[in-house]
């Protein structure tokens, strides 16, 4: 826990001042740390990377709280944004449970394998976790599914294994899958997002998760971390090395990126119909658009993100220009169509000797019928998945290139 931003009046002239505690237990409320602290750090430079966590961020979020408070009305309105970490309610909760596994020989060892149910109940992703053929499995589950609850019967959880996981199943022996059913389950982490600024006076930053917490669906946790600190060597080479340069410089760089990152990776994992509004239509459109003209239109935002010659803030962008031509395109098309359905309505009706509304509820009816007899796109729209099942589920590849190594095992 730091004790002291910019403290100058100290005798090595350092400027971030950080108390450590001895702490025990795992995470929030678990751990207890000891009353006085066993040591004092002081540093001309803190990086604060302590993940979901957020000590530091915290820290800063209450500072900045007190600070203002004893600031009178006009201090105040000249302080500029007051900075704040955004909580982002979870609406949309997975929960998981990691299961060790040793490949069998004959299966590339640096591939993602993964596996989704048809229902987007389950879904397992499992990466290298060295190069030998030892890998992490992740078992994404609902919160609510028995399978997801700590001391599950191994012989239950092996029969849904064996059920769901054949391929899985039998990498796993029994002594794995007893710790995996007595395991707790574990929460994927919530958004959030700091801001307006990545740094605490001159000495000061934050990245990775602690600074921007997506879930992993699209592999942007770990990468965007990285992105950050390579973003920091930037600085540092374009500030001559003075850290103080550097450090304002990442801040001004980086912090509406790593806001933007969250919100839209956020919009990607709403549940429902707020899901199919925000995620799937739009995945949809961007499909059949860039299909009909790549020049025009952009691919899809999940590939937009991967590319490294754009920042979020551009990525973003580009997406609310290709929305508003699309719409634009679609609500001309829509006109077009109303004015022809009304005179085919006219002509039905004239030569049936029926009344136009009549005809009109009987085709409407039928175009509703063949739409939802239409497979391949209520498929898209059940609230029970999450985005990597609807993922899965994309007949052409996600990834501008199709070039992910991901080898997927549908179960
Ligand atoms: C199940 C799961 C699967 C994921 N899969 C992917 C993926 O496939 N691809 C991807 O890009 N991302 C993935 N991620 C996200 C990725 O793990 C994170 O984005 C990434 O680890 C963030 O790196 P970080 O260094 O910011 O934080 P972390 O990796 O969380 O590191 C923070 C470190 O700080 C330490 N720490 C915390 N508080 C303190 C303190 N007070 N004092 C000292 N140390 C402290 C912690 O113990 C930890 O070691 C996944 C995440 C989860 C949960």
């Amino acid at each position: 826990m730091p004790v002291k931003f910019d403290n100058d009046d100290d005798d090595n002239q350092s400027h971030a001042v950080v108390d450590i505690y001895r702490c025990q237990g795992k995470k929030g409320d678990e751990v207890d740390c000891e009353v006085d602290p066993i040591d004092r750090i002081s540093t001309d430079l803190l990086i604060a990377a302590d993940g979901t966590s957020r000590t530091i961020a915290n820290y800063m979020e209450e500072t900045d709280q007190r600070e203002r408070k004893s600031m009178n009305l006009i201090q105040r309105l000249f302080a500029g944004k007051p900075f704040s970490v955004t909580r982002y309610i979870d609406d949309n909760r997975r929960v998981y449970k990691s299961i060790p596994m040793k490949l069998p020989k004959d299966w590339r060892p640096d591939l993602n394998y993964s596996a989704r149910s048809k229902d987007g109940g389950m879904n397992i992703d499992a990466l290298p976790a060295n190069r030998d053929g030892s890998y992490c499995g992740i078992l994404l589950l609902k919160e609510d599914d028995p399978m997801a609850q700590a001391n599950v019967d191994p012989e239950t959880l092996r029969g849904f294994l064996n059920e769901k996981l054949p391929q899985f199943s039998s990498m796993l022996d029994d002594k794995v899958v007893a710790q995996v059913a007595k395991k707790h389950p574990s929460f994927l982490p919530s958004f959030r997002s700091v801001g307006p600024r990545l740094n605490q006076g001159d000495h000061i930053l934050i990245l990775g998760d602690c600074a921007h917490t997506v879930k992993p669906y699209f592999g942007l946790g770990a990468n965007s971390a990285l992105e950050d600190v390579s973003i920091f060597s930037d600085c540092i080479d374009d500030s001559n090395e003075n850290m103080i340069d550097a450090v304002h410089e990442f801040s001004r760089r980086r912090a509406k990126d790593s806001e933007t990152l969250v919100r839209i990776s956020r919009e990607l994992d709403r549940p429902g119909i707020l899901g199919t509004v925000t995620f799937i239509i739009p995945i949809i459109l961007d499909a059949i658009f860039n299909k009909i003209n790549p020049k025009l239109f952009a691919p899809n935002i999940i590939s937009m993100l991967q590319r490294d010659d754009m920042t979020f803030n551009q990525v973003a962008r580009r997406k609310r220009l290709d929305r508003t031509v699309q719409v634009a395109v679609l609500a001309s098309l829509m006109t077009g169509a109303t004015w022809m359905a009304k005179f085919v309505v006219a002509a039905i009706a004239k030569a049936i000797g029926r009344r136009s509304s009549t005809v009109s509820l009987v085709l409407a009816g039928i175009t509703a019928g063949m739409i939802y007899s239409k497979k391949s796109l209520t498929q898209y729209l059940n609230s029970d998945m999450a985005p990597a099942d609807v993922l899965a589920k994309m007949k052409s590849p996600i990834t501008e290139d199709g070039e992910t190594l991901e080898k997927d095992v549908k179960a």
